[in-house]
């Protein structure tokens, strides 16, 4: 099937959830990639941030390859050493003991709500209440979407979970109000993510622990885009010196397959006794050879500190670009993930860099988001500074 085929076909048998380019992507290399059409694109979207390391790079799909032929899958019935050595590895860089693997982050979101309310239920306390904040975004589970403080993904999929309060992101005033002994968990990003990259104000995440130590609460961080490198730390909530008991990660984690972790202290994991949660598929071989692969190469070159630094750069070059162009209202983020706020809809903004051949994403109304690889460089910043440039200004 040729491209106009295919997007025929997709219109009659995909349910109508998503809006892809009219373009089918076939190949990639490192932080570009080509459509069917032979059409090439900077992809500074990198899947929503999960190509940690762009596309097909060697090593991982080395690593990929050599375990697939060796062992695709055994269930949770059996050991195998890439479990083991993930969960292994994911303490090593956390502040975290034990770990539970999932498929991706909503399930990585689910068990951490499972997890914290079950941890009071074994010490015989009723703790049924979350807290979570306004434009939030932690997955599509009925759990996870219940937690999520934006009403479009709630409509029409009620009841979702009566006991969640949402507060404001940033304001611990709200937070300390809804809290008392009944709430298990307060659950937040470092950066709000989907709905238009929103860092923590400076102190937040701080106060937040400290009211949630006041009550007995437990903290789930949802590092599920922020965490693996991205903002330049191996997890955001490392630039604020707080630790949570309970941390979710996925999307980079895998390095393109699906893979997600809930990462939590020893006291609180061992809330899940034997036979209580499980996946059939959650921390697969392949994708464990793959997360372990993606782990070893972000430490081996350095990638932490070079998101970090590639990140002041490209904020840098992005503020220098919005002093042109009024269009652009706010240029914010850390590390590799960075929102550009527009005056206009972010969605023309995209079709536009698409055209000018920039893969982003829009995060919320007005911003576009941008999750570069991490071993992306100087030059391909300048080239996606350049056609985010041309693409601003075509949209006036
Ligand atoms: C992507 C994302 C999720 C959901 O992860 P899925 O793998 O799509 O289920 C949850 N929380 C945050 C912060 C995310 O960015």
């Amino acid at each position: 099937m040729n491209t106009q085929q295919l997007l025929a076909t997709a219109r009659r048998v995909m349910t109508p959830n998503y809006a892809p380019g009219s373009f089918i992507l076939q190949r990639g290399e490192g932080s570009w990639a080509w459509d069917a059409e032979g059409k090439r694109y900077l992809d500074f979207s990198s899947g929503i941030g999960v190509n940690a390391l762009g596309h097909a790079h060697p090593e991982v799909v080395e690593a990929i390859t050599q375990q697939a032929a060796r062992l695709c899958h055994t269930s949770n019935q059996f050991h195998h050493a890439g479990y083991i050595q993930l969960c292994q590895r994911l303490t090593e860089l956390s502040f975290g003991e034990q770990v539970f693997l999932t498929n991706s982050g909503t399930e990585a979101m689910e068990a951490a709500l499972k997890l914290s309310r079950r941890y009071f239920f074994r010490r015989g306390e009723e703790r049924p209440r979350f807290i979570a904040t306004h434009g939030s975004f932690h997955g599509r589970t009925l759990g996870a979407v219940s937690v999520t403080g934006q009403p479009t993904y709630h409509e029409g999929f009620g009841p979702l979970l009566q006991s969640v309060t949402f507060v404001p992101y940033g304001d611990v005033d709200a937070l300390r109000e809804a809290l008392d002994p009944t709430v298990a968990a307060v659950i937040l990003e470092p950066i709000q993510g989907n709905s238009g990259v929103r860092p923590a104000p400076e102190g937040y995440l701080p106060q937040v622990a400290a009211a949630c130590a006041s009550t007995g609460t437990l903290l789930i961080f949802d590092e599920i885009q922020t965490g693996v490198a991205r903002t330049g730390r191996w997890f955001s909530h490392q630039h604020h010196g707080v630790t949570p008991q309970l941390m979710t990660c996925a999307k980079a984690l895998g390095g393109g397959l699906p893979l997600g972790a809930l990462v939590t202290t020893a006291e609180v994991g061992s809330a899940f006794t034997l036979g209580s949660h499980g996946s059939t598929f959650g921390g697969n071989p392949v994708a464990c050879a793959a997360g372990l692969a993606t782990l070893h190469i972000i430490e081996r070159d350095g990638l932490v500190e070079r998101a970090q630094q590639l990140g002041e750069l490209f904020l840098g070059r992005l503020r220098e670009v919005a002093a042109r162009h009024p269009a652009i209202t706010e240029v914010r983020g850390r590390g590799l993930m960075i929102g550009v706020e527009l005056k206009v809809a972010a969605k023309e903004a995209r079709a536009r860099c698409t055209q000018e051949g920039l893969l982003v994403t829009a995060a919320g109304e007005k911003v576009l988001r941008l999750l570069p690889p991490l071993n992306t460089n100087q030059e391909e910043i300048e080239q996606a500074v350049a056609m985010l440039e041309r693409a601003i200004t075509s949209a006036g």
